[in-house]
């Protein structure tokens, strides 16, 4: 960059097309950007704006076309954002910005976000990366909340297994409903499965027999459709759902003694490997041998302990010969990376204070829209009530008319006071909810052992990357922003931003 001349920057608009409400959409940011620009006496080059879709592959090409184009233009020295939430939606975006600022030496800025130009504050950078990762996430489990709300309630919202067909009871509600062309076929298929005659691979072949087609395209079962539905629990009225049992509402289609004695036949048969398959916290090529960078496995012995090693473990280009590592052990050094996040108190009170201001200049925001709702809310009912009024003075021929007239008005009020109590339990919702996400990194090593296997896998998989088994140790470096975190925790702080000076 150049002393002498303002920069110039390429303004960045970004929208999700489910939140193109009040103060986020497109034109309000290009807007308070170009305000922005303004005042610090910078260019905007250009601008840049887009509505993400549903297809999030289209939308990571989009943002990487941008981010390219600031990396070979050289004339533009950066760019500026409305808000950290608007750039990084994920991790991923956040490396590539930092990618852009310190190997390209461009400047990224944010509207309506001031950081201090040192290691705090590019680090509430990532700690606010982080934060909009977290939303993303949040947002996924309110959608699995609204999902587990109806799974209690016994619907089932995603697709039903073969045998049922979804009926459309309600605007809003759906239940399966047995197939009349298909339930017979389940009830077979349980029936000989339950004879302990067969095995799935025999099943298969009778079924071909019997001229029992899956489709009229597909014409044999395959091994997984029979495996996954004589363990489905749906065909007996029950709903299977993050590792727990619901009752359902629709009709079971086999009996569940007949259900029970397939699970016996399936259990007591060894050879069924398909069935046998287990997932492993730690499997699914999410750790590398160190030595020859193929996957790491897992394989359980005596039927309870986990151990992990090379899938190559037999191959010759080892140094040394790969070692069985027990589940717990990989744990304890993942707890063991994770607890280097915790940051020193200092900094962690300069990010939790950050973050509490800018909260509350949230809440200013939604006071300002709360105060305006409740304004027009008390006008729409006042007219209301004044119509009420000339029609209980009018004559009767006119009287229907004013009726009419208040019961429109009074559905608007309805409408207002529906959305002053939405953005009200809004500000209850998010009102402190970066400074708990803060809170749980800086708990995240303590709290690991109590999650799922599937969260720790999210987790190992979201904070670190190459991870790697070296003999029996783990390896891993930190994903951003976790890497700044892991940087600036336990060590003394640098104030100076150690960049060139042109
Ligand atoms: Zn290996």
């Amino acid at each position: 960059m150049k002393n002498n001349m303002p920069l110039r920057l390429l303004n960045i608009c970004r929208v999700s097309s489910n939140e193109q409400g009040e103060g986020y959409s497109l034109e309000a940011q290009n807007q308070a950007n170009h305000e922005w620009a303004k005042r610090k006496g910078y260019t905007i080059v250009d601008t840049v704006q887009y509505i993400e879709t549903a297809s999030k592959q289209k939308e990571r090409k989009r943002f990487r076309e941008i981010i390219d184009r600031l990396r070979k233009d050289t004339t533009i020295d950066g760019a500026v954002f409305h808000k950290v939430d608007r750039a990084c939606r994920n991790i991923t975006d956040l490396a590539m910005l930092e990618a852009l600022e310190t190997e390209k030496n461009k400047q990224i800025f944010f509207a309506t976000q001031e950081f201090p130009q040192n290691a705090a504050g590019r680090l509430s950078v990532g700690v606010m990366g982080v934060v909009a990762r977290w939303y993303t996430d949040n947002l996924r489990e309110e959608v699995n909340k609204g999902f587990r709300g109806k799974i209690e309630a016994g619907e089932y919202p995603h697709k039903p297994p073969y045998g049922y067909l979804t009926v459309k009871e309600s605007k809003d509600s759906r239940l399966p409903t047995p197939d009349p062309e298909k339930v017979e076929n389940v009830r077979t298929i349980f029936k000989l499965m339950a004879t302990g005659q067969y095995s799935i691979d025999t099943l298969r072949e009778e079924l071909f027999k019997r001229g029992m087609y899956f489709s009229a395209k597909t014409r044999r079962w395959t091994r997984s459709h029979l495996a996954r539905m004589l363990r489905h629990p749906f065909y007996i009225g029950k709903i299977l759902w993050h590792g727990q049992i619901y009752e359902g509402k629709h009709e079971p289609i086999v009996s569940e003694k007949v259900w029970q004695k397939v699970q016996n036949v399936l259990d007591g048969r060894s050879n069924t490997k398909s069935l046998q398959k287990r997932s492993f916290t730690y499997g699914h090529g999410l750790i590398k041998c160190a030595d020859c960078g193929y996957n790491v496995t897992a394989e359980t012995h005596k039927k309870q302990y986990t151990y992990y090693i090379c899938a190559q473990r037999r191959h010759t280009d080892h140094v040394e010969k790969p070692a069985w590592v027990p589940e717990q052990k990989i744990e304890l050094q993942i707890v063991s990376l994770l607890e280097k996040l915790v940051l020193p108190k200092d900094i962690y009170d300069w990010v939790l204070e950050y973050l509490k201001r800018s909260s509350i200049q949230e809440v200013s925001d939604v006071e300002n829209e709360l105060k305006s709702l409740k304004r027009k809310i008390s006008e729409s009912q006042k007219t209301v009530d004044a119509i009420l009024l000339r029609a209980a003075q009018a004559q009767d021929s006119l009287a229907d008319g004013f009726m009419r007239l208040a019961q429109e008005r009074q559905s608007e009020v309805t409408l207002l006071q529906h959305r002053f109590e939405q953005v009200k339990s809004g500000v209850q919702e998010d009102n402190g909810r970066p400074m708990k996400i803060l809170e749980l990194t800086q708990d995240l090593s303590r709290q690991y052992v109590t999650f799922k296997p599937p969260q720790k896998r999210q987790i190992a998989n979201s904070v670190f990357s190459n991870l790697e088994l070296n003999g029996v140790s783990l390896c891993a470096d930190y994903r951003l922003p976790f890497a700044i975190l892991a940087k600036n925790a336990n060590r003394p702080v640098e104030y100076a931003r150690q960049d060139s000076n042109l």
